[in-house]
């Protein structure tokens, strides 16, 4: 890996953290708790209630992907950065770049 691809990974990481910072602010605040006074009808509390589950999934979600996102932006300092944590074969820069947040090979991943 060339100091300009760790540069373009890094950058990755950063830009990833902050994206998913704004969209875990906006998912909380679709999954706060649905008062019953908001609702028009049982079926528009229903409704609500089922899209509120899929954005606590999606919030879940993002959580785990920012802690990996952190954990890779403290990794990329080490000097085993870019290696599978399973096999501890060099991951393809295309990947790390792609999926700043992986710290597994494909086949590992799979
Ligand atoms: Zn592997």
């Amino acid at each position: 890996m060339t100091s300009e691809e760790k540069a373009e990974i890094k950058l990755k990481i950063i830009s990833g953290i902050d994206e998913i910072k704004k969209d875990i602010v906006q998912l909380e605040k679709l999954t706060a708790p649905i008062s019953p006074d908001n609702a028009i009808g049982r079926i528009t509390r229903m409704e609500a209630i089922n899209s509120r589950s899929v954005n606590e999934a999606r919030l879940n979600q993002s959580k785990l992907k920012l802690r990996q996102l952190e954990n890779m932006a403290i990794n990329i300092e080490k000097a085993d950065f870019g290696l599978c944590v399973v096999c501890k074969q060099s991951i393809p820069v295309e990947r790390l770049i792609w999926l700043p947040e992986s710290d597994r090979c494909v086949k590992c991943a799979g």
